[in-house]
């Protein structure tokens, strides 16, 4: 195995076009929306309310007021695109940023959903070449949740939808989600599970150390949540769900020979499990794509390639969130064929996420077709 892949570039590094899937974008209403409600709910949800600085000690910089992401946050426009063309993006996969609306009551949620799939469509429309995007959705109303997917999909031309993990504590192996689920798999989208901070019944020894977030609650949370959707059989009540994980994989890929080994002593057994028809990590492989997003690192890359395969792994920066140059230049330093380059960086997400080809600007009721759809319904 080479231990150094990034020192030797096989071939060029840069592909016919790089698209980057795991984009996040917020409307200026649901900023202010999610301030208020963790405001006045910090009991609720302690870790978003850590992560949105309401309980969170000043920051060691002392820089107060807006973080500094916010302005481009909600830029849909010049402002974002000048950073696409500065970066090397040539097309986002735009996300309502993390928690959603996952932290309103369900009727604010409803609304703010629907607003957030409209000014999304309408900012693809305006730049068809150079966005694409994820449907939020409301899982604390599951039916509507699983409408506003189909009308986000059919009418709007999303992708897909994006769940930022637990909502109110529940996963989405809950019976009560089986409406999304049925929806996702009946159109054939994937559902992108995103990163919140941890549910509050396990947030609490994350607190006092500041580990809510990226630097580790994050993958937790996710992780957890995949394999809630493994061990209670939820997949194999829906063989042709696609879901998509992100930061390398919340750390599953360099468990999954661990997971299954304990899974055959018996480990993952509990009174919400059921048998499984399959090893732990075929499910996995199956099932769920995942994304480098602010994960640029080699070793990690090297191992989710090894354990994945290179069609499952795809190109993502977390904008704005994350340096977008910087996952440039380190994808980019990776070594890759032109094939495998261009496989993760722009093919992987055009068949996942069914992209229209770069000269086909999606306009809903007349789609463009992928590049490559997928014939087995996975991802
Ligand atoms: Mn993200």
């Amino acid at each position: 195995m080479n231990m150094a892949p990034d020192t030797h570039s096989k071939t060029a590094r840069r592909p016919a076009r790089r698209i980057a899937v795991e984009e996040g974008f917020t409307l200026p209403e649901i900023w202010t929306a999610a301030r208020r409600v963790l405001g006045g709910h910090l009991g609720e949800e302690p870790g978003e309310a850590f992560v949105f600085g309401l309980t969170a000690p000043a920051p060691r910089s002392g820089r107060a007021g807006p973080p500094p992401w916010l302005a481009v946050l909600t830029d849909l426009d010049d402002r974002r695109l000048a950073d696409m063309d500065a970066s090397g993006i040539d097309l986002q996969l735009l996300l309502l940023a993390s928690p959603g609306v996952q932290i309103f009551d369900a009727g604010e949620a409803r609304e703010l959903a629907m607003l957030a799939n409209d000014r999304l469509a309408s900012a693809i429309a305006r730049h068809p070449t150079r966005f694409a995007g994820l449907a939020a959705i409301p899982p604390q109303d599951p039916v509507f949740a699983a409408a506003e997917l189909e009308r986000a999909v059919r009418t709007l031309g999303l992708r897909g939808a994006v769940i930022n993990s637990h909502t109110g504590g529940e996963y989405l192996d809950g019976e009560r989600f089986e409406p999304i689920l049925d929806t996702a798999e009946r159109l054939d989208v994937p559902i992108y599970i995103h990163p919140r901070a941890p549910s509050p019944a396990m947030v609490a020894p994350y607190l006092d150390q500041g580990l809510v977030g990226a630097i580790w609650g994050y993958a937790v949370e996710v992780g957890l949540h995949a394999l809630r959707l493994i061990f209670s059989g939820t997949l194999d009540r829906h063989p042709r769900l696609r879901l998509v994980i992100g930061h390398m994989g919340e750390g599953i890929p360099f468990f999954l020979d661990r997971i299954d080994t304990h899974h055959g002593y018996g480990g993952g057994w509990g009174h919400r499990s059921r048998p499984l028809q399959r090893r732990p990590s075929e499910y996995f492989r199956e099932h769920f794509c995942i994304t480098t997003s602010g994960m640029n690192w080699a070793p990690a890359l090297r191992l989710a390639i090894d354990t994945l395969g290179i069609e499952r792994v795809l190109f993502a920066a977390d904008y704005p969130f994350e340096d977008t140059k910087a996952a440039v230049e380190r994808i980019s330093a990776f070594a890759l064929s032109d094939s495998e380059r261009a496989a993760i960086e722009a093919d992987n997400a055009s068949r996942v996420f069914r992209l229209p080809a770069v000269a086909c600007p999606d306009i809903p009721g007349s789609r463009a077709e992928s590049q490559d759809t997928a014939t087995d319904g996975r991802a």
